[in-house]
């Protein structure tokens, strides 16, 4: 079963302007069989880049791409195999189905022309309309459809050969909200009732969260962290990742840390002195005067009439199952997020704290996470 291995793929599209970023640079990755990878990232960050290179419809500048146990791509060996023979399924954005075919012969067609034998497309296209639930629609014609129903059949069309990677580039971008959310759901499951290895694009940090089983995140061609959703939200490997994923965003607070030990530091925020307790040996912080580490502490962190840190509310949202809290402290603003629908006037002074073992701690400069941990205020 197939493994896919990047290595050292790097796509500069201007080959004579040596200045000019490479849109992909210098990226290793290994999805593993059956993985769900989310490539994750701003609008062109080379997230379509990467995918078509995989898939063979865009030419590497360098490095090597391995699917199975076949080099289907090595640009020291010369070696480039179309994409025709990567076996592999793609959905895009804009996922023009036949008007003139119905449902049942938009799926059809691919298997037809792959000479599949009747018995076995006739089994498959069923398979197919019932696994998407749109077997009631067989007899219909693109143009009888919701938007969401077509989306349903260009996946029906798409998955049908069994291809053994299923590559798309943000498929459901075109849908409204709630079919979204929906869609979610949906692809979860098949990808848990398919043998086949998922590569999704999206810009959505939210989808590409709930969606993978790893999240690819890049940010200016560049690979920013690889691992799973929870990870990347709990640990980021740096400032981008922070505050690429997660809403409402991580509180982003400067300090001025120093060293108190291997996973032990101190540093003054909000007028404060605060000690910090790494959950493993802290980075190292580097000694460049005022300001040279930021504090980052996700919403749910903050908790209100807790502690003995001084702030007011700036603003209170209120959405029913949860409420966004804004706070000052100083001229900090600090986002909240309460459980349940609390509410608050605007300037009511409260107390508040940096709860939990999940703050983090990074460095200004290069942004790169020096550690995780706990403060306690110590002045
Ligand atoms: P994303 O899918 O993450 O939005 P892309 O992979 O489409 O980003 O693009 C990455 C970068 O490469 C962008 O700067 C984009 O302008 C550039 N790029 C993409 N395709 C081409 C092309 N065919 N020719 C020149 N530059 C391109
Ligand atoms: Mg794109």
């Amino acid at each position: 079963m197939p493994r896919i291995v990047l290595e050292h793929v790097t796509k500069q599209f201007d080959r004579t302007a040596k200045t000019h970023a490479a849109a992909v640079a210098d990226l290793n990755l290994v999805i593993e069989d059956r993985e769900f990878i989310t490539l994750l990232g701003p609008s062109g960050c080379g997230k379509t880049t990467t995918l078509r290179m995989i898939a063979g419809l865009e030419t590497p500048s360098e490095g090597r791409i391995t699917i199975g146990d076949t080099v289907v791509f090595d640009s020291e060996k010369g070696i480039n195999i179309s994409p025709a023979k990567r076996d592999i399924g793609f959905l895009f954005q804009n996922y023009a189905l036949w008007p003139h075919m119905t449902v049942y012969q938009n799926i059809a067609f691919g298997l037809e022309n792959l000479g599949w034998p009747k018995e076995r497309l006739r089994q498959r296209v069923s398979e197919m309309l019932a696994m998407l639930q749109i077997e009631t629609f067989e007899k219909r014609y693109p143009s009888e459809l919701s938007g969401g129903q077509q989306q349903r059949v260009a996946i029906a069309r798409t998955l049908a050969p069994e291809p053994k990677v299923l590559f798309m580039d943000e498929p459901l971008s075109n849908l409204d909200a709630k079919l979204r959310l929906e869609m979610r759901t949906e692809l979860k499951r098949l990808h848990a009732e398919t043998d086949s290895t998922f590569v999704y694009v999206t810009h959505d940090q939210l989808e590409a969260m709930t969606l993978a089983t790893r999240v690819c995140l890049m940010n200016a061609g560049v690979l920013q962290q690889y691992a799973p959703p929870l990870v990347v939200y709990n640990t980021p490997a740096n400032l981008f990742a922070a505050e690429f994923v997660g809403s409402p965003t991580m509180n982003f607070i400067p300090v001025t840390a120093w060293s108190t030990g291997e996973d032990t530091a101190e540093f003054t925020a909000l007028g404060r002195t605060f000690a910090f307790k790494g959950n493993a040996p802290l980075g190292r912080l580097r000694d460049t005067g005022k300001g040279n580490a930021v504090l980052g502490v996700r919403p749910e962190f903050v908790h209100l009439e807790e502690g003995d840190l001084k702030g007011q509310v700036y603003a209170a949202l209120p959405s029913g199952m949860e409420t966004i809290v804004q706070l000052k402290a100083g001229e900090q603003l600090i986002t909240s997020v309460e459980f349940g629908g609390v509410d608050y006037n605007v300037n009511t002074p409260l107390y508040f704290a940096f709860c939990g073992d999940g703050l983090l701690l990074f460095d200004k400069d290069s942004g790169e996470k020096l550690g995780r941990g706990s403060v306690t205020l110590t002045a």
